[in-house]
């Protein structure tokens, strides 16, 4: 008989199909798993924006995720209240994105640490600007260059320290 915190586990490491180094569980896009004294399990997801292409690829990730970890049936249900927020992203799920070369949302999003020695890295509280810290140097002089970046759910900056453009997860 599989449990639910074993389908749950399979699950939790599905990962976002646009942005690998990150899963659904790190980004908060899952809600919840339950599994019936048959097996059959009912995975709940919140989708981070209406329309979001990658939702499909999640889905099919759930279903197989679930199955392998010994699922009979796998039901994925979409709930949409409360709306995702990127306040659900978990602070590991931030340092990853960092790592990655992304932006997270947020102001002055640098993690702790993260930014090479040298790199003029402001403290959050002292963050004047909702401006992200390039990922590369951990500049705070960044400009943005388009509303959209590699995909929807990214923008694309320019960072004015090392020149690099990078991608801002958005908030919302
Ligand atoms: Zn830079």
């Amino acid at each position: 008989m599989v449990s639910a915190a074993r389908v749950r586990a399979a699950v939790a490491g599905v990962p976002d199909p646009e942005i690998r180094v990150v899963t659904i569980e790190d980004l908060g896009i899952l809600r919840e798993v339950t599994v019936d004294t048959e097996g059959r399990a009912v995975v709940t997801i919140t989708p981070t924006y209406v329309g979001c292409p990658a939702m499909d690829a999640i889905r099919t990730g759930i279903r197989s995720a679930a199955r392998d970890a010994g699922a009979v049936d796998v039901r994925v249900d979409t709930v949409w209240a409360p709306a995702w927020t990127t306040a659900w992203i978990s602070e590991d799920a931030r340092a990853k994105l960092y790592a990655a070369g992304i932006a997270p949302p947020g102001a002055g999003a640098a993690p702790p640490g993260a930014a090479p020695a040298g790199a003029r890295l402001l403290p959050l509280a002292a963050a004047p600007s909702p401006a992200p810290h390039c990922p590369r140097c951990g500049s705070a002089e960044t400009a943005r260059l388009a509303r959209f970046g590699s995909t929807a759910c990214k923008a694309l900056w320019r960072c004015e320290g090392c020149g690099e453009p990078f991608d801002h997860f958005k908030e919302h």
